[in-house]
């Protein structure tokens, strides 16, 4: 297919999703879920085409501002940016005033008054990324804020979820490891309650927040039964950078424990996939051998579908800034 006359994707459906930020999973409704879900579902398709430029967000600033290390989120940001024709800046954060102790929300005024349309932020706090919200006049994108939401990685997760397994509703999602630091399991846990499936926490009690029953989840602390039949087996990273006290007895006997190999995976149903957002402790908290079995793995799939997201998302947010006029 020729994209060159191509400005824009235009959605078969009528975007649902309204906000002018997005920064959680929180308060989402399954229809606007759905929606930006089918609209990434038609940016998939652009993407494996030859050519990959579109004019959708043409002359609008896009500025991404990344106060914790990614690899993933904001290299398909960047690329979701430009893609869609957008100006993109990367702030090199390290070189930055904010090493000269500028605080987050002077930082946050001084890009604001640079007219950006579009902020993607990652922040070690939770909440920092919404407080930004409430002071600069533009869209905010949570790219992840402490261990509170990581908005994105949930949508390109169902994304996945749905291209092969069809739906989620009605699916049993294992989520496994260190859901106590971890913002993508909040954020998935969130939609995956929202659109019918059943979520399941696996975990050592040491690594599961207060009151992880009132999530909406089964909890258990055992792999071999908390996987039993699951249709998705969605591993986590250990954030060893964000432990302050010693919450896994040894590296080795966290996997022994905890760690997904063939032998444990055999309790899932015989068609689950496997899932990670990335990156990786192999060994740790998942075998080489798992996690690179095309059979099963969704993980360069998860990557792939980060680009789409992304761009639905960035589009979605300027046609609400532009009053719903694209
Ligand atoms: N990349 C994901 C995040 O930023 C997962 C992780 O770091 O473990 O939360």
């Amino acid at each position: 297919m020729n994209t060159s006359h191509i400005s824009s994707i235009e959605d078969q459906n009528a975007l649902v999703f309204t906000g002018n930020h997005l920064l959680g999973i929180e308060g989402l409704s399954a229809a606007e879920i759905t929606s930006l879900l089918d609209l990434a579902e038609s940016y998939v398709d652009f993407n494996r085409q030859e050519e990959k430029s579109l004019t959708t967000l043409c002359g609008r600033t896009q500025i991404n501002l990344f106060f914790e290390s990614s690899t993933r989120t904001q290299a398909s940001f960047e690329l979701a940016g430009k893609r869609l024709g957008a100006d993109v800046m990367n702030m090199a954060v390290a070189s930055s005033s904010i090493n000269k102790g500028e605080t987050l929300l002077d930082t946050a005024m001084t890009l604001n008054a640079m007219q950006p349309n579009l902020l993607v932020v990652r922040h070690g706090s939770s909440g920092a990324v919404k407080l930004l919200a409430q002071k600069v006049d533009c869209s905010v994108v949570n790219a992840g804020d402490g261990q509170h939401e990581h908005p994105t990685q949930a949508l390109l997760d169902a994304l996945t979820i749905r291209r092969n397994l069809g739906c989620l509703e009605g699916l049993t999602v294992a989520i496994c490891g260190d859901i106590l630091h971890s913002r993508v399991a909040r954020s998935n846990i969130l939609l995956l309650n929202t659109m019918g499936a059943r979520v399941r926490i696996i975990a050592p009690p040491t690594l599961l927040p207060d009151h992880a029953d009132r999530l909406g989840v089964e909890v258990f602390h055992d792999m071999r039964k908390g996987l039993k039949n699951v249709d998705v087996v969605m591993m986590l990273r250990l954030q060893l950078e964000r432990m302050t006290a010693a919450l896994i007895p040894s590296r080795r006997e966290y996997f022994h424990h905890y760690g997904l190999d063939y032998d444990k995976l055999a309790y899932a149903s015989p068609d689950a996939r496997v899932m990670h957002p990335g990156p990786m402790n192999r060994g740790m908290e998942i075998a080489s051998a798992v996690a690179d079995d095309l059979n099963i793995s969704l993980i360069h799939e998860q990557v792939e579908m980060g680009v789409a997201i992304r761009m639905a998302v960035l589009d979605a947010l300027s046609r609400e800034r532009s009053g719903g006029d694209q």
